[in-house]
């Protein structure tokens, strides 16, 4: 990491017209703290919870998570931290329960579905996260969920764990915000339902796009169809943001599409309330915000949702943004 200061990365991310967005990082580890702070990230709206079990044989305990966590929260506070519970699974096995043979690893036993099957792990995960919470401004969230029965398991869980912290004595926050990634499609179908049992949503769209388009976001056999701007991907998301607004909750978007020049303005257009990104893009995103205005960004949203095709909007948004900036 190299320390490089941009003027201005410590300004908020307000338009020019004064519509305001939060700008948090995507860290995977404590470590890259320094790196949020120097570059204005505004708080944690990703923490990848997963890297502290990999590259081990063993098992991170429960008193050795809550002080890594505590730290961070700590650290950060008064900024938020939102923690995302553990996704394994898929490209990301951890050495005491080894790879499973899956033929569709993307469509198995990952994130929380992995989580439910192994609740002692999962226990010691959300009791750490819950300690953390009494010393910062901490969130929690499950990724991969599919629908309703799903978060009310997850959320059971969560109540369980802090059950045994309070019959323990231990401190944590009981009103700590509970969110969902959304980044499956019938996570997407059901976000009004999913908006009444959750804080907020945070959209991944890196999963996101490969589910809906069908696209592994690791075959590089594919890749030329793997298209953050195609019509699906952008209704998509407007409509988890609509959903989130109408039941009066935050919709963030933590998937690469936050730090993409090209889809950031559209995002605003969809008055997107935060958007999590790696520390370093952070500067060059802030600086795109602080030059727009919000009418132009609601202007580009409409004219790109009458496009039919993703190469008539991959145009329009290159024809316009390069125009601009
Ligand atoms: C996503 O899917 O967009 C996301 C942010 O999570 P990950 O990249 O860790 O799957
Ligand atoms: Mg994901």
């Amino acid at each position: 990491y190299q320390r490089r200061i941009y003027r201005g990365c410590q300004l908020p991310a307000e338009t020019i017209d004064g519509y305001r967005v939060q700008v948090l990082a995507n860290i995977e580890l404590i470590e890259e703290v320094a790196a949020v702070l120097d570059n204005g990230g505004e708080g944690i709206g990703l923490y990848r919870t997963e890297y502290s079990y990999l590259n081990r044989t063993d098992l991170p305990g429960e008193d050795e998570l809550a002080d890594k966590y505590s730290d961070l929260a700590a650290i950060m506070s008064p900024r938020k931290v939102i923690f995302r519970t553990l996704d394994l699974g898929a490209d990301k096995f951890i050495a005491s329960f080894g790879a499973l043979d899956e033929a569709n690893p993307a469509m198995g036993l990952r994130a929380i579905r992995f989580c439910m099957q192994h609740p002692e792990l999962f226990k010691t995960q959300l009791k750490a996260i819950s300690r953390a919470s009494a010393y910062g401004n901490v969130s929690i969230m499950f990724p991969m969920i599919s629908g309703l029965r799903e978060v009310r398991r997850a959320k059971a869980k969560l109540r369980e764990a802090q059950d045994e912290l309070r019959s323990q004595g231990r401190r944590f926050n009981a009103e700590m915000p509970v969110g969902i990634m959304i980044e499956l499609p019938a996570a997407v179908m059901m976000a009004s339902m999913l908006a009444e049992e959750v804080d907020f949503f945070s959209i991944g769209t890196n999963d996101l796009i490969q589910y809906s388009l069908g696209i592994d976001r690791t075959n590089a056999h594919v890749s030329y169809l793997y298209q953050p701007l195609h019509p699906a991907v952008l209704r998509s998301i407007k409509h988890v943001v609509d959903a989130a607004h109408q039941a009066g909750i935050e919709a963030s978007l933590c998937g690469e599409v936050a730090s993409d020049p090209f889809c950031v303005p559209i995002l605003m257009g969809m008055q997107i309330d935060c958007i999590s990104l790696s520390p370093q893009a952070i500067p060059g995103i802030k600086r795109i915000i602080r030059q727009a205005r919000m009418s132009e960004c609601k202007a580009l949203l409409r004219d790109v949702l009458a496009c039919r095709t993703v190469g008539k909007i991959n145009r329009l948004v290159r024809d316009t943004i390069f125009h601009k900036y």
